[in-house]
């Protein structure tokens, strides 16, 4: 199993993880990659790398739906972080064909940061046909 360590350097950030997974998959050319999160209050998604406006649209509508509240029960303070991270999910499952992952022209792995800064850890499984 692989792991990717960052450390973020936001509040709430989308960071493109796309070439540091793919560089981890290597010499594989067929099967299935795992990427996940071991975080309660971070998440990964797949989603369009073009225009980063796309990422401050996530972001900000996110906030929208889901805002900091000072009534939630949880003591710690940041619910609104954990609910942003069961949402979109803890892992995303992506195809590996020809040594590469299975990705669409626009698309991009994102890991995404709803409690930063911190230290962060990505875990990557192969399965290999
Ligand atoms: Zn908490």
């Amino acid at each position: 199993m692989g792991e990717i360590t960052l450390s973020t350097s936001e509040k709430q950030e989308l960071i493109d993880v796309t070439y540091d997974i793919q560089k981890s998959i290597c010499p594989v050319k067929e099967g299935i990659c795992i990427v996940y999160c071991p975080h309660t209050t971070a998440a990964i998604t797949i989603n369009e790398s073009a225009d980063p406006d796309v990422k401050e649209d996530i972001l900000t509508k996110l906030n929208d739906i889901i805002p900091d509240d000072p009534n939630y029960k949880h003591s710690e303070g940041n619910s609104d972080a954990h609910i942003k991270s069961s949402i979109i999910g803890c892992s995303e499952t992506i195809m590996i064909k020809e040594g590469k992952l299975v990705l669409g022209t626009w698309q991009a792995i994102y890991f995404a940061e709803f409690d930063g800064p911190r230290k962060r850890k990505i875990f990557i499984k192969i399965i290999k046909d």
